[in-house]
């Protein structure tokens, strides 16, 4: 299924599925696995964001992650540029890592914190083999200039930076290897609401000049509102509801995305949506609830929910480009 607008995608993930084996308590038990990712498909354009969300344990870290092979895929194919990344060799999947960067919450968090941050770039420069030493210098400081640091930050150690100036050193650090794309695991998610404004334009801009692709992973639909182009919501390790920013957040189709939507803080009272209140906490993803496995909470929830999984298809709400797993969306729509 081509969930995109055009085709003209530079990142394309297709029936990829991530089980993670779980350890057996008894030498008979049969062997289970957590579905994280389950037979999912979607596409990004070049220069555009396409976010993900979706409650803590919805698989769309695990997502990026898979994208990246941190983790090895269980199944299905992850195309960079027509080029599947499940087959290339080792030296191939170096240079692609250089293309594909992350920027995590903490980007400190795998560093040594006794590395200055001119040691931390230099190192992933040399990693991806790019800018010779002779404009090394002239480019690190060029990179903290890009990121909104004074160039003495390069002889800093991380622990002397702000929440909002680490995260602009990872997007420096991003930056020093000149990617294609930039996977975004809630990445603002730590930071206060001011800040994390300061760090999104700072995404814009940067996506605006370089003409970065970025894959924006987030719990937060009040953030993803302001950085994407498209926005795809997780339940369980699917994919429920796929669609362009506007028509997701204007007229959204699956119930778990309107409830989610409906639980964003609001001071205007008069656009305020009903509210729609999911009971309980996510069922496990190693037993997942049968036909839609948003059923267990689902206000909607019918007998055909309980034994058909809905098909995640597009729907015609005016828009020729929003796909929705569900399957009451045209009476939950009328009657929203
Ligand atoms: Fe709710 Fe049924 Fe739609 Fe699932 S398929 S979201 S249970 S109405």
């Amino acid at each position: 299924m081509d969930n995109t607008k055009n085709g003209t995608s530079i990142l394309a993930v297709n029936d990829l599925k991530q089980y993670f084996p779980v350890k057996k308590e008894k030498i008979r038990q049969k062997k289970q696995y957590v579905k994280a990712v389950d037979d999912i498909s979607f596409s990004v354009e070049k220069g555009t964001t396409l976010s993900i969300v979706g409650e803590s344990g919805c698989g769309k870290s695990t997502t990026g992650r898979s994208i990246l092979r941190l983790e090895e895929p269980t199944s299905g194919e992850v195309l960079y540029n027509n080029v599947d990344l499940a087959t290339i060799s080792k030296k191939e999947l170096k240079k692609v890592r250089g293309e594909i960067q992350v920027i995590f919450q903490d980007p400190f968090a795998s560093l040594n914190p006794r590395r200055t941050i001119r040691k931390m770039l230099n190192e992933a420069m040399d990693i991806q083999n790019v800018v010779d030493k002779e404009n090394r210098e002239a480019r690190m400081i060029e990179l903290m200039s890009i990121v909104g640091l004074p160039a003495d930050s390069l002889e800093r150690l991380p622990h002397e930076f702000s929440g909002g100036q680490r995260q602009r050193i990872g997007i420096a650090r991003a930056l020093s290897v000149n990617p294609e794309v930039i996977i975004c695991d809630e990445a603002v998610s730590a930071l206060d609401v001011s800040i994390q404004a300061q760090i999104l334009n700072l995404l814009k801009e940067l996506q605006k000049k370089y003409d970065l692709t970025y894959l924006f992973i987030s719990h937060d639909l009040s953030v993803v509102r302001h950085i994407s182009n498209r926005v795809m919501v997780m339940y369980l390790g699917k994919i429920v509801e796929i669609a362009d920013k506007k028509d997701l957040f204007d007229a959204p189709l699956h119930p778990y995305t309107q409830a989610l939507l409906s639980a964003i803080p609001t001071t205007d009272l008069d656009h305020k949506r009903k509210e729609i209140e999911i009971k309980g906490d996510v069922p496990s993803p190693i037993n997942p609830p049968s036909g839609c496995r948003f059923h267990t909470r689902c206000p909607f929830a019918t007998d055909k929910c309980r034994n058909e999984e809905p098909q995640l298809e597009m729907k015609m709400n005016g828009s020729d480009n929003h796909f929705i797993a569900c399957h009451h969306a045209d009476e939950i729509y009328a009657n929203s």
